[in-house]
């Protein structure tokens, strides 16, 4: 048995999808690749940012924040309500990957979680 083999038995790998939701949606609507995508509750109102892309970001955009004040830096960004049964699918689709290489996983979020 080889080094490199031993090294993979004791392996933990970490894995926290980027921009998750906001990565979803750009992956699902072409048309919103390259753009600042906001997700989150009510684009004028109360909600805050749950998501956003690195696009967003570049206008100070960070989850959270309340949706108004994402608007007003941002007015002519993409803002998406969640779609948390489509983010719930992608992510079993990501974990059931992961359970290939392994059957012990912690899930700590829906875009997070640790195999050994
Ligand atoms: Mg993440």
């Amino acid at each position: 048995m080889g080094t490199s083999l031993r090294a993979a038995e004791r392996s933990i790998i970490h894995v926290d999808a980027d921009a998750f939701f906001a990565s979803v949606e750009q992956r699902d609507n072409p048309e919103y690749r390259g753009k600042p995508v906001i997700v989150g509750h009510d684009p004028k109102g109360r909600g805050v940012v749950s998501t956003c892309s690195y696009e967003a970001r570049a206008f100070g955009i960070r989850s959270a924040m309340p949706m108004s004040v994402a608007y007003r830096l941002c007015p002519h960004g993409i803002f998406i309500r969640p779609r948390m049964e489509r983010y719930a699918e992608v992510s079993r689709a990501m974990f059931s990957i992961m359970e290939r290489y392994s059957p012990i996983i912690e899930e700590v979020s829906i875009d997070e979680a640790t195999w050994m």
